[in-house]
């Protein structure tokens, strides 16, 4: 299989190079030439697979440089690390109603399914090519990704990684995982700004040829570890085989039958990934795209019109606040019919005037299998309180933007296709504001947040959290956009 860029469909790389770049040199980003398709029968047998087999097998058909058995290696080191026996479980909540827990990893958020891969990817990929020069990790976070990445990277021989979030726009909780990470080859720094500020500096140093010549030199090449790189979304598009292949084998569906899957959407990469799977085979009915007050994404759905130009809100679903959705550009590709002039000539429109228009009519004919809604922050608090309430299930903010979405969608289309609700994070990590949304009262303090939390639901508390409380915080920087540059050449000189 080979890669092509979304800005210059003619460049063709292959699967090790899309991943050891992450971002193509024209500023794209790399997508399969094709989709290979996934029968319903392989559907089937995925019921008796593990969770690692189902991964190595959906891995495989994109990979041809790996083999079964190094993918499975790999899939099985990685889902050894979740504390749930199946890696991403599916609840059955209500009749129809599903939710696939994707929170089970080692940092309590659904990146950690592909961060717990990704290192291990790119480590394979620097020997499959002899790459000699060291792996520069660079990642711009909205909070969950900064995590997940550190702990996928951390002490990975030949790789350094440096990770930015933006200072005010992060839970505590997902502060102090990051800032109290150990490692030799660790960097941490908050932004003065917010997640598109920070993503948008990192993707500038990516693609500027002075900082790649200059870090050259220094015996360095870069890599991404957010969504834009290859070897992030393909694991990603496992979970959604998982999940059907779950419910076929507990009859809750019958072979071939569609389902709706509601994804909380911030960066595009998750529903991406749903999308990817639709178009492998998998029978999906709807993908719907929830967003919370940041809807730039409902809006481009409904009305054609990507207008990033608008309020930044933070809200109590800060993985999901941003604006400049990078993934979409992979969807856009495939809305143009791949014409990379269109995307770059769209691309250099979003960057110039802030928007970007593809027709309605395309949208609607061709790809009517998204649907967009949002919830509001008082939405998203009732929803964390009905779940509880009516199932006695706790989720966290993410999640609820989710359902509350689903909701909505219900009550206008009354489709009653079975639903997979994809729950991003462990309520754990937001605890101030699912015990406000559950409890009685704010509790402002996160550990005692934790503990209340623990007492009303009884779910257990992972490790990971509790341990936060006495851990030290090791990196204290903030910086201003304009230093992250010179923060990355200071840091090379010293590695
Ligand atoms: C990253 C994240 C999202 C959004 O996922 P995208 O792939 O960026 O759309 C949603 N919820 C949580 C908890 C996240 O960490």
């Amino acid at each position: 299989m080979k890669y092509i860029s979304t800005r210059n469909a003619s460049h063709a790389v292959s699967g090790v190079e899309a991943i050891l770049t992450g971002i193509s040199p024209d500023g794209g980003l790399f997508v399969p030439e094709s989709f290979p398709q996934v029968s319903l029968e392989k559907i089937k047998e995925m019921e008796e697979m593990t969770y690692a087999e189902r991964a190595a097998y959906v891995m495989g058909l994109y990979l041809d440089e790996f083999s079964e058995e190094e993918l499975l290696a790999i899939a099985n080191r990685a889902y050894d690390r979740f504390d749930d026996e199946d890696a991403c479980p599916l609840t059955k909540v209500d009749d129809g109603l599903f939710v696939l827990e994707l929170w089970h990893g080692p940092t309590f958020a659904f990146k950690d399914v592909a961060l717990t891969v990704l290192p291990q990817l790119i480590s394979s990929c620097r020997e499959k090519k002899g790459e000699k020069m060291k792996t520069l990790v660079l990642v711009a976070t909205s909070g969950d990704t900064g995590k997940a990445a550190l702990e996928g990277f951390k002490d990975v021989a030949g790789t350094e990684i440096m990770v930015f979030y933006p200072d005010e726009g992060v839970s505590d909780m997902q502060k102090l995982q990051m800032i109290t990470t150990g490692g030799e080859n660790t960097y941490v720094a908050g932004i003065r700004g917010n997640f598109d500020d920070a993503q948008t500096a990192v993707k500038t140093i990516f693609t500027d040829p002075a900082v790649a010549e200059e870090l050259k030199e220094k015996g360095y090449v870069m890599s991404s570890a957010n969504s834009i790189n290859w070897g992030r979304l393909l694991p990603q598009i496992t979970y959604y085989f998982s999940a059907y292949a779950d419910m076929l084998s507990s009859g809750e569906i019958k072979e071939g039958e569609k389902v709706n899957f509601c994804v909380p959407t911030g960066n595009f990469g998750d529903i991406l990934a749903g999308y990817y799977a639709f178009k492998m085979g998998l029978p999906v009915q709807k993908l719907l795209c929830a967003s919370n007050i940041n809807n730039v994404l409902t809006d481009f759905f409904n009305s054609g019109e990507y207008d990033a130009s608008r309020d930044f809100h933070k809200t109590i679903s800060p993985s999901m606040d941003i604006l400049i959705s990078s993934n979409l550009e992979r969807l856009v590709f495939e809305m143009v019919d791949r014409d990379g002039d269109k995307v770059k000539e769209l691309m250099s429109e979003l960057k110039e005037t802030g928007k970007y228009e593809i027709p309605l009519s395309v949208i609607r004919r061709s790809f009517g299998v998204f649907s967009a809604g949002f919830a509001d922050e008082e939405e998203t608090m009732e929803s964390m309180y009905n779940t509880f309430d009516e199932y006695g299930y706790v989720i966290d903010p993410h999640t609820a933007v989710g359902l509350s979405v689903y909701d909505n969608y219900l009550m206008i289309t009354g489709d009653q296709t079975p639903v997979v609700i994809l729950s991003t994070a462990s309520p754990y990590k937001f605890a101030q504001d699912v015990y406000e949304a559950v409890g009685e009262s704010r509790v402002e303090d996160p550990f005692k947040a934790v503990k209340k939390l623990h007492s009303l639901t009884g779910m257990e508390i992972p490790n990971g959290i509790s341990a936060l409380e006495t851990a030290e915080p090791r990196f204290t920087d903030v910086l201003k956009k304009s230093e992250i540059k010179q923060k990355v050449m200071e840091r090379v000189e010293k590695a």
